[in-house]
């Protein structure tokens, strides 16, 4: 198919960008490089820059791209950040992304497929998660993604528009060539292997007093190629609604700590923070939807494993990519 995917230059899209490619899929990549890299995009794809809030951009990217297929990655992703400048995110997330759901359905697009995140179901009543637990987020992030689930909903029973959300846990890991480099890096793995690479003294657990068995907080990370398998099932004809992606298997933060350890083989010292706004306690996914319907088969079900990958891109790339 030809697939137009926003934020093909960021950390996930740039490995579902090359497992599309792989798939023998076309791919048009737009991306503001606001937090994505130019090296992040895989040489076989076209690549336009620009901005979602640039209605008429988007609605020539989408229509030169005779897309078939939207994969919508672009977007503003930090919890911590959402809190104290929560703008920045309804107007990106809800109200540039709207452009792209205007223009995919004036060129007949087929398929709309959504980065969602497990944000939009705040602080769950129960772990693992179902997809019909009730949504009520803790953080902008969450309400924004959630609020563009709610565009879909319509857009589909008014317009048509066949849609597929994703609700990721906590996207982890790389691929041979493409990893995590954000320009402002606050995300628990990349740091903590920061301190593995020896360029900072330490690094930091957010919260000890979390109602955990070890006190911080519990993820269910999952690895961005799995993510992006699920983006490739999504793509056939009939396969629509909400799902989860995870592996259901929850780690603390000082189990990914210890992980890391192991993985690069270097002694890590964390400091312990107070809690960090926004974040619920344990969030695990049930994912069994996504396996009955999609097919979808997570490769990296362990937590050493993601973060082997993770480490030797890392090894690899000291200093991200070179933008
Ligand atoms: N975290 C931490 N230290 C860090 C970064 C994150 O203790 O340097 C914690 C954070 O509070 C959360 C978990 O690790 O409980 C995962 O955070 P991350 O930012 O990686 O992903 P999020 O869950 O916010 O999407």
């Amino acid at each position: 198919m030809n697939v137009l995917v926003t934020g093909g230059a960021g950390y996930i899209g740039s490995v579902c960008v090359e497992e599309l490619l792989g798939a023998g899929h076309a791919v048009t990549v737009l991306d503001n490089l606001s937090e994505g890299h130019r090296a992040a995009v895989d040489a076989r794809a076209n690549f336009v820059h620009g901005d979602l809030a640039d209605r008429e951009l988007v609605q020539r990217a989408v229509r030169a791209a005779k897309t078939e297929a939207v994969i919508h990655f672009a977007a503003h992703a930090l919890v911590g950040e959402s809190m104290t400048n929560p703008g920045k995110y309804f107007r990106n997330n809800v109200a540039s992304g709207l452009n792209l759901l205007d223009a995919a359905v004036e060129a007949g697009v087929k398929k709309f497929v959504f980065s969602s995140t497990c944000a939009t179901y705040g602080v769950p009543e129960r772990v693992p998660m179902t997809e019909d637990l009730p949504q009520r987020p803790v953080n902008p992030y969450g309400e924004s993604k959630l609020m563009f689930e709610k565009l879909l909903r319509w857009y589909e029973e008014l317009h048509g528009l066949e849609f597929v959300a994703f609700r990721y846990f906590n996207a982890a890991g790389a691929s041979e060539k493409f990893g995590e480099h954000h320009r402002v890096e606050t995300h628990l793995i990349p740091n903590v292997l920061r301190v593995a690479l020896g360029q900072k003294p330490h690094c930091e657990i957010f919260g000890t007093d979390y109602p955990t068995p070890d006190g911080t907080c519990i993820r269910d990370y999952i690895h961005i190629a799995d993510l992006a398998q699920a983006h490739i099932l999504a793509l056939a004809p009939g396969r629509r609604g909400f799902f989860n992606l995870g592996n259901g298997a929850g780690y603390s933060v000082r189990e990914v700590v210890a992980a890391c350890e192991k993985i690069s083989g270097q002694k890590i010292s964390a400091l312990e923070r107070p809690r960090r706004p926004g974040d619920p306690p344990r969030l695990v996914a049930a994912a069994a939807k996504a396996a009955r319907e999609l097919g979808w088969r997570p490769k990296f079900p362990k937590l050493e494993d993601i973060v082997a990958t993770a480490w030797a891109w890392h090894r690899r790339h000291p200093q991200g990519y070179a933008d």
